[in-house]
């Protein structure tokens, strides 16, 4: 049985018209002057402020992902829908809607989303492209490494940059591969598609957004 609880989310329900939010606000007050305190309260509200909902578009297309409160808002005002509950089960309650806690949502409405034929080259796109594995010896990766280094005229490109661990970094150094009678387990490539321009920005996705971040999360 999902656990059916109020959550004191500041102004999830500010823009909804009906002005529904009077007992949430009076709620958000409370312990309002106790700044920096440990009350359950307290760390349940930073819990939710850094909780982040998966929004789709009307095409199940990701798009980004959204503070929680926002995620809300877009419900409360009928411009998405939930596509997939929180995995607490929870709901929250107003007084005029009752909206199931969300981890994905998705647009009614389609919205055209400007191409961008380049994905930001990030830590987090780039362990996601490389899966975590070094490219010289397939171990975990921790870091990034120029295959091409630096010092040596290479860039920080996506063709030129690798998920390493720690050691082989170290041990490679400033030295080519050819130097070195190294190979690449894989070639790199340069990602493109909507799925990575979320995941440029989100180092761990929930394990709900997978189903619609192709099998690149
Ligand atoms: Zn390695």
């Amino acid at each position: 049985m999902p656990k059916s609880e109020t959550i004191p989310i500041p102004g999830a329900t500010r823009s909804s018209g009906g002005g529904p939010s009077r007992r949430q606000a009076r709620r958000h007050k409370e312990g309002h002057h106790t700044n920096g305190d440990a009350s359950p309260s307290s760390r349940l509200r930073q819990h939710w402020t850094r909780t982040r909902v998966l929004l789709l578009n009307a095409t199940f297309e990701p798009l980004t992902a959204l503070p929680l409160r926002r995620a809300i808002v877009m419900l409360v005002c009928g411009k998405a829908e939930v596509v997939h509950g929180h995995p607490s089960g929870m709901v929250l309650h107003s007084a005029s809607a009752t909206v199931p806690l969300p981890s994905v949502i998705r647009l009614n409405n389609y919205v055209r989303v400007p191409y961008r034929a380049k994905v930001p080259l990030t830590r987090a796109a780039l362990m996601h492209r490389d899966g975590y594995r070094c490219a010289y010896c397939g171990g975990r990766a921790e870091t990034i490494d120029h295959i091409v280094p630096k010092s040596r005229g290479g860039k920080h490109s996506w063709l030129n940059c690798v998920a390493s661990c720690a050691r082989c970094n170290h041990r490679k150094a400033d030295r080519l591969l050819s130097e070195l009678g190294w190979s690449l387990r894989v070639e790199p490539v340069a990602p493109r598609g909507p799925h990575w321009r979320l995941l440029a920005e989100v180092e761990h996705a929930a394990p709900e957004w997978r189903l619609y971040l192709g099998s690149v999360a």
